[in-house]
């Protein structure tokens, strides 16, 4: 599984080998919310959360199949 670094933290990222550009990820060590703004090397974007989404403290898999992560 492919890791970058958390811009929040400094710790590795995992993402999953699946994502594509735009997709965001949480980083385990700080919860932040990141958007994958490249792919070779991967890179993130830390999202400004305002409101706290609910989303990524359990669900760490999304399902690329049939969600369509439009942010
Ligand atoms: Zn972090």
């Amino acid at each position: 599984m492919p890791t970058s670094v958390c811009p929040e933290c400094a710790e590795s990222v995992f993402v999953d080998a699946e994502s594509e550009q735009g997709d965001t990820v949480t980083c385990d060590e700080c919860g932040a919310l990141l958007t994958i703004v490249g792919l070779d090397p991967i890179e993130l974007d830390p999202i400004a959360d305002d409101d706290e989404y609910d989303r990524g403290s359990k669900a760490y898999d999304d399902y690329e199949d049939d969600y369509d992560d439009n942010f």
